[in-house]
């Protein structure tokens, strides 16, 4: 089991065959989902005192487990937000995970840590925050929110305390309604009040409806939070007014960019990102739209020491670890064990430059508004709105949500396309989520064409 032995090399050979063919798959079956009971026919006992033995596992997920996992990086999958990791990055997975890195402390990881931060701060000084700036790579973007809002309400609850004032009834975050589930969970964890900022008919928070917000929470306010690219809509906040509201009342302004922050890096989509520069923290997946295998949130800080104060894990055991020098990851959100999971898009990086990156992520906004005119255009279409980033949403005249579900799973069954309906204002949507620089023009025409009530077969694959 420990030893590198002949086997060993036989068992390398078809793992390394299975990982080279796959990554040369262009584009890669989209597959999808069977059932447990399905699974557990062609599947039925692979953990045994025994063991099935490497080739046969690898047989098994090659033969059944895999085509039962949808292929996020499939042209055709349009649903959610999808990725699309670079040959580079998902080479460097596994790299990552041949070389035991415990990516932690600075006294383990240095190396690693060193390249990781080389990527946090290179995103910071896109972002425009000072070169003090720093964080760490967390799982998701969802830890990335939760550990951001932990530090905010430990800054404010320092802040009161040396203030002499006593804590609030209740801790407040004001959030948009339009923000990803993920703030609420995130509320729910801390056990804090979310108060919904309305963002209105065109769903953009702005400063306005911001400060309406504050001036009906009462007092326990800390921290407002912007989306730079709501999941649903890809609508970035008006992010200059609502830090002018936090720095006005002195609150915590954290960015919600897991998906859509990446766009500023496409110098067309630039100017929607004014005012992110004055974030007090900000989060952006990697495994979104930096072409990152999953799984990765970049969660940078201004003002590092305040997290790392809010998050160091203390005990007698972690104090050889403890410098004031040293950049130990594990202090900047809530975890302690972890994947130097920055790696593969570090690599990615360094193998393609920031100009490939640039141009990919303005390559998917250029398409996302061709195909949204394409849909203006075509008779039977509503174009919802006109999208800002990588995502449109649209309707089928007449169509209701059976319609719609027939259609997706339509083309999920022929291997098409990946597609969930949205809803919007009580109705149901579509939605384009293009992150894939694969992704087509005619493709995304050919899947529009199958919504012909009269298409029985939707485009072929
Ligand atoms: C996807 C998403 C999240 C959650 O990120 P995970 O990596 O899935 O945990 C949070 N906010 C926004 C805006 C997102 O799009």
């Amino acid at each position: 089991m420990h030893s590198y032995d002949a086997k060993t090399q036989n068992l390398a050979d078809s793992v390394l065959r299975y990982a080279q063919e796959r990554l040369a798959m262009d584009p890669p079956p989209l597959d999808h989902p069977q059932t447990f009971e399905a699974l557990r026919a062609a599947a039925p006992s692979t953990v045994t005192e025994e063991g099935i033995g490497g080739e046969e596992a690898l047989d098994l997920f090659a033969r059944v487990l895999s085509p039962a996992c949808l292929s996020v990086d499939h042209p055709g999958y349009l649903a959610f937000i999808p990725t699309a990791p670079t040959e580079a990055a998902s080479l460097f997975d596994l790299v990552v995970s041949a070389s035991s890195i415990y990516g932690g402390s600075w006294m383990e990881g240095a190396g690693a840590v060193y390249a990781e931060n080389e990527v946090l701060a290179w995103l910071a000084r896109e972002v425009g925050l000072p070169e003090t700036a720093g964080g760490v790579f967390v799982q998701g973007g969802t830890l990335g929110n939760l550990s951001a809002l932990v530090t905010a309400r430990y800054r404010a609850q320092v802040r009161r305390e040396r203030a002499g004032l006593p804590r609030p009834d209740r801790w407040k975050v004001i959030i948009s309604a339009e923000s990803h589930s993920s703030l609420r969970s995130a509320a729910r964890i801390m056990d804090i009040d979310v108060i919904p900022a309305d963002a209105g008919e065109d769903g953009k928070l702005d400063g306005d409806e911001v400060s309406r917000a504050l001036a009906e929470a009462g007092d326990g306010v800390f921290a407002l939070v912007a989306t730079a690219g709501t999941t649903n809509f890809g609508i970035v906040d008006d992010l200059a007014g609502i830090a002018q509201v936090a720095k006005d009342n002195d609150l915590w302004f954290h960015i919600d960019g897991a998906y859509g922050l990446a766009g500023i890096l496409s110098p067309e989509a630039r100017y929607r990102y004014a005012g992110a520069e004055h974030a007090d923290s900000f989060i952006v997946d990697p495994h979104k739209w930096l072409y990152a295998p999953f799984d990765a949130c970049a969660l940078v800080y201004r003002n590092p020491q305040i997290a790392k104060a809010a998050h160091t894990q203390h005990a007698e055991y972690l104090d050889a670890l403890e410098t004031d020098t040293e950049w130990n990851p594990s202090d900047y959100a809530i975890h302690l064990s972890r994947r130097t999971r920055g790696l593969p898009l570090w690599f990615s990086l360094a193998t393609y430059g920031v100009g490939a990156y640039r141009k990919a992520i303005g390559g998917c906004i250029a398409l996302a508004r061709e195909i949204a005119e394409d849909i203006r255009q075509r008779e039977g279409f509503t174009l919802v709105r006109d999208p800002e980033l990588s995502v449109v949403v649209f309707q089928r005249d007449g169509w209701a949500l059976p319609d719609y579900e027939a259609w997706c799973a339509r083309l999920l069954d022929n291997g098409t396309a990946f597609l969930v309906p949205s809803s919007h204002q009580g109705k149901p949507v579509m939605r384009f989520a293009i992150v894939n620089p694969r992704t087509t023009l005619t493709q995304l025409r050919a899947i529009l064409d199958s919504m012909d009530r009269n298409a029985q077969n939707p485009v072929a694959p």
